[in-house]
């Protein structure tokens, strides 16, 4: 009796313990489920980071209200990321200003040292000190904006080296890629995307950075940054005109130098109306095969959105779904991490649209379509395409259908400087197409290499728009298109 007793009061209890385990286990997957709920649809731990500062809002022109370089380029998308409720999506990473030593790593000390004085300048002064330069407009507050967007994009730029992030977005400006070494250029003040590469380069051991710049202009200043760094491989997308769209460089003869010959593409259009065709289609036989076989660890798009539908400056027709489309090809290319900066782009509906496009398929969703009439590449896009290919071919086995057969001639393994092949250009010797490569030595760097072929036995005269490059844009036929920007 005593036993059964005894096993009766044991079951009781064990019941017991049951039913409390078992409400245990339901508030346990309650409380997943209304979590997982709650993000899903509200808060994000998400993998994708935006960071902004309304302080970038402070540089202005305080002597025209037109100028197309306005602070409402970095609030409207902002609230259009809002209104849309991809903002809620993604993470916040705090901003901070760039260092001087950061800076320094892009930058001459001299041009620190000038943006460091525009706080206690007289506007008079403010104003002669633009004039000075090529597009670009000063006051008190241009360096604190300037250090926001540099430093905001290195505050991206370390969230997805360490792994707290898989990719960002940096809505920040002014923009940075036309800003040369020693001087501000084209509404630029630093050059973000450089000093990103570099903090990157030598913080994180980074050895391998692609640069995608769609801004419609090229980005004649990151360019020239990185022209003989492989770690750099720089592909611009850009108006060209044969050398009349501003800053007027960004030839497809411009390869690299030195070592960093092979690492430099432009693709430049010389004519207006540009649309999604003939980007998806620079895409698919250039820009995808190039990176596949570079294999980046980190890719940074400059991102200018005048090349956009509707922008006044650029006068092309890249749609917010294509550049979704391109922002999606570029994560496969580099287990998706992507950052991307803001360039141009003076259009507000197009850059927040195209902001907007690129945020939800930097989150994971699947970009819209687009029209398939606007899919087909334009004759002149097609010609832009095989020249800057039949240019970068000789350095890329992967690019068989732009190879030529002197293109399959022994490397003639000899390195010039840049210096050095400025001096042969002005002197009409060489031009950068026929100039003696280097061989690629194997190194860590994926097989890029063995292709590098250079004709040694015709040499054909520079391009007027080459000489055009290397020349003081001042004083070159250039300047005559400085209306273009501003
Ligand atoms: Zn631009």
């Amino acid at each position: 009796m005593e036993i059964v007793e005894y096993l009766q009061q044991f079951l009781f209890y064990d019941l017991d313990i049951l039913l409390v385990c078992n409400c245990f286990v339901t508030l346990s997957v309650g409380i997943v489920l209304v979590r997982a709920i709650w993000r899903w649809f509200w808060v994000t731990d998400s993998r994708t980071v935006v960071v902004y500062d309304l302080d970038m809002a402070l540089h202005k022109n305080i002597f025209s209200r037109m100028h197309p370089e306005r602070p409402e380029r970095i609030v409207q998308p902002l609230r259009l990321l809002v209104e849309s409720r991809l903002m809620s999506r993604l993470r916040t990473v705090t901003s901070r200003e760039v260092t001087r030593d950061e800076a320094l790593t892009v930058h001459t000390p001299e041009h620190w040292n000038f943006l460091e004085m525009l706080k206690g300048m007289t506007n008079r002064d403010l104003y002669k000190e633009g004039e000075e330069l090529d597009s670009v407009y000063l006051s008190n507050d241009s360096f604190r904006s300037a250090k926001l967007a540099a430093g905001s994009l290195l505050a991206i730029t370390e969230e997805v080296l360490t792994d707290r992030a898989m990719n960002g977005v940096a809505v920040i400006r002014p923009p940075g890629h036309h800003c040369k070494a020693e001087k501000p250029m084209g509404f630029c003040l630093l050059g973000n995307v450089p000093i990103a590469c570099k903090f990157a380069m030598e913080k994180y051991g980074v050895e391998r950075i692609l640069i995608v710049d769609w801004d419609v202009h090229h980005g004649n200043g990151t360019q020239d940054m990185f022209l003989e760094d492989r770690r750099i491989f720089y592909m611009s997308l850009h108006r060209h005109d044969h050398g009349y769209f501003y800053p007027c460089t960004g030839d497809p003869n411009v390869v690299g130098t030195g070592d960093g010959v092979g690492y430099n593409l432009n693709i430049a259009w010389n004519e207006s109306r540009k649309g999604d065709g003939d980007y998806l289609q620079a895409f698919y036989d250039l820009i995808l095969p190039l990176a596949s076989r570079y294999q980046p660890q980190l890719v940074f798009i400059s991102a200018g959105f005048d090349s956009g539908l509707g922008d006044p400056l650029g006068n092309c027709c890249v749609t917010s779904e294509c550049y979704g489309i391109m922002t999606q090809h570029l994560m496969s290319v580099c287990k998706g991490k992507v950052i991307l900066a803001l360039e141009g782009g003076y259009n507000l509906t197009t850059v927040s649209e195209g902001i907007k496009a690129c945020c939800s398929v930097l989150l994971g969703d699947y970009p819209n379509h687009i029209d398939p009439e606007n899919c087909v590449p334009s004759p002149g896009g097609i010609e832009s395409i095989n020249t800057a290919g039949e240019k970068i071919a000789p350095y890329w086995d992967n690019l068989v259908r732009f190879r030529k057969p002197e293109d399959e001639r022994p490397v003639k393994e000899e390195a010039v400087s840049i210096h050095e092949y400025q001096e042969e250009s002005r002197n009409n010797h060489s031009s950068i197409n026929n100039h003696p490569a280097t061989n690629h030595p194997a190194n860590n760097h994926p097989p890029a290499n063995n292709p590098v072929n250079q004709p040694t036995e015709t040499v054909s005269q520079p391009t007027a728009e080459v000489l055009r490059y290397y020349s003081d844009f001042r004083h070159s036929s250039c300047h005559k298109s400085r209306s273009f920007i501003s």
